[in-house]
């Protein structure tokens, strides 16, 4: 039997036949019935009834028709047709393709696989981009969209195979497999990646539905396809993100990690040695409090474009996180190589970083491991170049060195020191320690500061300068903080029913430990428990509160200053001090850092500086106190100057409860 099957289109009610695969049905030739109406065409050649059913298209009443008819073949034999309409509407009106065949199943497995798309509304509405190609792929029919978003007009189109649209991106196999399963007869789905006129790339998901003779072989296809580039741009970027760092466009750690496996896999194989580096800003966060993030930003990308021109095609650079970068370097004879990088890096970073209008100078610190030397995995590699790195931090910084055995043993000490941090706080292991505060012309204490001491089982005395950071970094300062608090209003208490005349004493505060949303309430809680009056007590701050907090800081400073606590500035001078936040803050208390008082004696512009940062405290109305006071001379300068309080050796160490007692019951500093 032969089939009888037309395919057609109606466009402005004119019916073009766009492939006549077998002509039992209309029982023409194409070229007489294209460009006729479609009313006459349908109605003469196969009955009024298929004609009205494909009104209802053209006019837009139904999306879809799908019956079955019969013809009355001049022959008197009479045919079952199955009859497959459906309507597309285009900028140009409505379009409306239609199938006519005696292949019920060719036809059924059609409207099934339109059907078996998700929402077919969607699939033949306005977005879809619609191409009819025949068994040889050729285009014999391109909707506007198809033009629109390849950029090739239709006439262009019509004749081409989708090659000329063909990205290059998807392999041959894929190409191979779709015509598999097109070729069997199935219906294929999947994206594909498209090359316009203009030489974009435009995504699409395709669905291409075989249309198929009396044997079930596809005589002609029919791609649908809509546009997915907003979704897979969209993946792109989700992508980038989980193996790129937003901010630089990096590789991040993830992706670094993945690389150094792969290296390391294959340097194992071929015997090769590479390296990799481990690079730290140094001073950075000095930088993100004084200017802000949007230059510190700045400064990162700089420092990634100069760090990846360092490299060039030798190596790749991840940003790790924050301020700290690491780089691979593919290929290396010995450990000797990297040398040449880590140089290049420090030589590079003398010439200062142009940033909105600042001049900004950032040295690195960067520690190295050489594969095999430092280790034969990914984890141990890295552990090793960061170690390095966290030595060179530990001493003059702006420096590199390689990983070496004898660095395992202090680094384990910052290890065991965190892991401790709990079991010292849980056990008692800290204490406090109080350092007078001595007004120079009278020669009496008028005040003093607790300061935090941790008696380690292993390690004997561990310094707060060295166990703090360490406590910030773990998340553990604000417990420590409670603690303090806690400790010296118990003390207070203690002394106060005792009957010692108090002092204020000063306490440090973390910065984290002062922005916990409860810190406020906490910290009266403390004082009511311990019936300790706000009068007794002060905080101490640093200026890197301020930084992106300065109004939310500035109004619990004033709760706490309505309540009658004084605050002290600490370790004014220490690089980075701010006049303006001086003015804009209305703070009671200005400690000069010992950075600033030590050597005044013998540099006059230190002395210059620490005098007059002297009398601008005052002239602000600010008590200004001089820390880490050692010798004579210092106090001299700074007493003709008009100090408020002295701490330092001079006067007092730090001393031990009894030795404060007693300080508390004569007024001396024991001097
Ligand atoms: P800071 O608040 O500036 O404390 C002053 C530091 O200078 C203390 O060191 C003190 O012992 C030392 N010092 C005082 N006079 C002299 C002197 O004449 N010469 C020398 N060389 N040093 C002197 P310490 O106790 O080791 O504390 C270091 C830092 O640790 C403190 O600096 C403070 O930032 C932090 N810290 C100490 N206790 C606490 C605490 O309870 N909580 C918090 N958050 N931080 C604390
Ligand atoms: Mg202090
Ligand atoms: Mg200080």
């Amino acid at each position: 039997m032969i089939l009888a099957q037309a395919v057609f289109k109606i466009r402005n009610r004119k019916i073009y036949v766009t492939e006549l695969l077998s002509w039992g049905v209309l029982n023409e030739s194409k070229d007489i019935i294209s460009g006729e109406d479609y009313e006459n065409i349908l109605s003469s050649y196969i009955g009024p009834h298929v004609a009205k059913e494909f009104s209802k298209l053209v006019d837009g009443e139904e999306e879809q028709i799908h019956f079955n008819a019969t013809i009355n073949k001049k022959s008197g034999e009479i045919m079952l047709l199955s009859v497959f309409g459906y309507q597309v509407i285009s900028e140009d009106g409505v379009e409306v393709f239609g199938i006519i065949s005696d292949d019920k199943e060719a036809n059924n497995q059609l409207m099934m696989a339109l059907k078996e798309l998700s929402d077919i509304k969607y699939a033949l509405d306005q977005s879809v981009i619609l191409a009819i190609t025949n068994r040889q792929g050729k285009i014999i029919h391109a909707n506007n969209r198809f033009s629109e978003i390849s950029g090739y007009s239709n006439e262009e189109l019509i004749g081409n195979t989708h090659q000329l649209i063909n990205s290059g991106y998807h392999s041959r196999d894929f190409f191979k497999k779709m015509w598999q399963t097109i070729g069997r007869g199935g219906v294929w789905n999947g994206e594909i990646r498209n090359r316009a006129k203009d030489g974009s790339f435009y995504w699409v998901d395709t669905t291409i539905v075989p249309v198929k003779n009396e044997k079930g072989k596809p005589v002609q296809y029919i791609a649908m396809r809509h546009d997915i580039t907003d979704k897979k741009e969209n993946q792109e970027k989700i992508r980038m993100m989980a193996f790129y760092d937003h901010l630089t466009g990096l590789k991040n750690r993830r992706k670094f990690d993945e690389n150094l496996i792969k290296k390391i896999e294959y340097a194992e194989k071929n015997a090769e040695k590479f390296g990799i580096m481990f690079v730290d800003l140094d001073g950075f966060k000095y930088v993100n409090d004084t200017l802000g993030h949007i230059i510190g930003d700045e400064l990162l990308i700089a420092v990634a474009r100069r760090l990846e021109e360092i490299v060039g095609k030798n190596g790749v650079v991840a940003r790790l996180s924050g301020d700290e970068f690491a780089i691979l370097i593919d290929f290396i004879t010995a450990p000797r190589d990297m040398q040449h990088y880590a140089e290049s890096i420090i030589t590079n970073f003398k010439e200062p970083f142009a940033i909105e209008g600042y001049q900004l100078s950032t040295t690195a610190s960067i520690g190295i491991s050489t594969y095999p030397e430092a280790g034969s995995d990914a984890p141990t590699m890295m552990k090793h170049a960061d170690l390095a790195m966290y030595r060179v931090k530990g001493l003059s910084k702006n420096d590199y060195r390689f990983f070496d055995r004898e660095m395992r043993i202090s680094n384990q000490r910052a290890f065991q020191i965190k892991n401790d941090l709990r079991i010292g706080l849980d056990n008692n292991q800290f204490y406090l320690v109080y350092q007078p505060k001595v007004a120079p012309d009278k020669e009496i204490v008028t005040s003093y500061e607790a300061l935090i001491r941790w008696e380690h089982p292993k390690f004997r005395r561990v310094s707060p300068g060295e166990f703090i950071p360490l406590a910030e970094e773990l998340g553990m300062i604000n417990e420590i903080g409670d603690w303090v608090l806690e400790n010296v209003c118990r003390q207070l208490r203690s002394w106060k029913t005792k009957g010692y005349d108090l002092l204020p004493v000063s306490i440090n505060l973390s910065s984290s430990q002062f922005l916990q949303a409860d810190f406020v309430d906490k910290f009266w809680a403390v004082l009511h428990t311990y019936q300790v009056e706000p009068a007794w007590i002060q905080i101490e701050i640093t200026e890197s509160l301020f930084i992106d907090n300065e109004k939310y800081v500035q109004q619990i400073l004033k709760i706490m200053k309505e309540n009658g606590i004084k605050i002290a500035l600490d370790d004014f001078g220490t690089g980075y001090s701010s006049l303006a936040y001086l003015q804009k803050l209305d703070l009671d208390i200005l400690k000069i850092d010992r950075s600033l008082i030590s050597g005044i004696s013998n540099l006059s512009t230190k002395r210059k500086i620490a005098t007059t940062i002297v009398q601008l405290g005052k002239s602000m109305g600010m008590e200004v106190v001089a820390e880490g006071i050692e010798t004579k001379e210092e106090l001299d300068i700074l007493r003709s100057h008009g100090i408020d309080e002295i701490q330092g050796y001079y006067y007092s160490k730090p001393l031990a409860i009894t030795e404060m007692s007693e300080v508390l019951k004569t007024g001396k500093p024991g001097k």
